[in-house]
């Protein structure tokens, strides 16, 4: 079971598990949000794996500070304007990632944008002293409604995490709302704990509704697709393609692939999701023209790397059932 430590005296212990690369649940105005170091592709994983979610969604990076989220996105002249206004609070904001911020790819789903928040709170001093930012979307497992109290994050998570930060009930108890700005114009992609005329109200712009469904991943099948075509769960290479391996044994032909990366010799499905869009991209950018996968289990963080392997994979631009 997990122990429950309330904010006051949780500060160390959330700072130390995080370190290793642990995950937390934290409270914060929201709802409670499972934690990890964004920074760190095993603890996203392990998030990921306590949710037990099926598919890698790009997640919310919470920060400390503006000067942090700066480091991390590229603000333009609004995004800013709304940060100053309504950071810390239940604003997220999708900005352009700035590849050298080392935020690592499962965060994004591979995206070459990033989800930005700065929360008040427990969850505000603990990023401040971890001095990295942390992934956190809502500590429940997949499926689940979220959890505005620790012991609904016990009850749900506890056998699967090894620390909850009681911070009593969550003040807003809504996730964040999440904008795009894009040009002079601004996206909603999710309502939530902001009003959208709030949000106009200093935007002195009108929100644009109906993005949600272009710009929430994976809802295009070729969202996360690289230039290179995937063959998926192969018996054996064929000369010239790139190979994407998976646990000790190879398939055959794989002496004839053109370049490999094996998302986890071992065979640990948490190892290859921290490796999956980092190891596609790289083979991707060989400019093989096809990039073969070893097949690879479908229990735990397997499902949800087999739907990303299957997006990947699928026709260019063809629209998939909603998440
Ligand atoms: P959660 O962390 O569970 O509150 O969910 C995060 C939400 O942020 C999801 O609805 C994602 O679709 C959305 N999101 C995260 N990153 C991005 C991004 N780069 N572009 C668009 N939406 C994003
Ligand atoms: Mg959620």
């Amino acid at each position: 079971m997990a122990e429950v430590i309330p904010a006051g005296e949780a500060l160390g212990r959330a700072l130390s598990l995080l370190d290793t690369g642990e995950v937390v649940a934290i409270p914060t105005e929201t709802v409670y949000g499972l934690a990890g170091d964004a920074t760190n592709g095993a603890a996203v994983a392990r998030i990921f794996e306590a949710k037990g979610r099926p598919r890698f969604n790009p997640l919310i990076a919470h920060v400390a500070d503006l000067a942090m989220a700066e480091r991390i996105g590229v603000f333009d002249p609004l995004s800013r304007k709304l940060a100053q206004e309504f950071w810390p609070g239940p604003l997220t904001l999708v900005l352009p990632l700035r590849p050298e911020a080392g935020i690592h790819p499962l965060v994004t789903a591979g995206l070459a944008t990033i989800a930005l928040r700065m929360p008040r709170g427990f969850g505000n001093g603990l990023i401040a002293r971890l001095g990295r930012p942390l992934a956190a979307p809502s500590a429940n497992s997949s499926g689940r409604i979220s959890a505005t109290s620790a012991a609904a994050v016990e009850a749900d998570l506890g056998g699967r995490i090894p620390l909850v930060v009681d911070g009593g009930q969550t003040p807003v108890g809504l996730e964040s709302t999440i904008v795009k700005a894009d040009g002079g114009r601004l996206l909603l992609l999710r309502p939530g704990g902001i009003a959208a005329d709030e949000v106009e109200a200093v935007a002195g712009v009108k929100l644009e509704r109906g993005a949600t469904g272009v710009q929430s991943p994976g809802m295009l099948a070729s969202h996360y697709a690289p230039g290179a075509a995937m063959r998926l769960n192969v018996e054996a290479v064929r000369p010239g393609e790139a190979l994407l391996a998976f646990g000790a044994s190879r398939v055959p032909g794989f002496e004839g692939a053109a370049a490999m990366k094996n998302l986890s010799p071992s065979g640990d499905l948490r190892e290859a999701a921290a490796n999956l869009f980092g190891f596609m991209q790289a083979l991707d950018r060989t400019g093989a023209g096809v990039i073969a996968v070893e097949p690879i289990p479908a229990h735990g963080l397997g499902e949800a790397i087999n739907d990303r392997l299957a997006r990947a994979a699928a026709p260019r631009d063809k629209p998939l059932p909603p998440a």
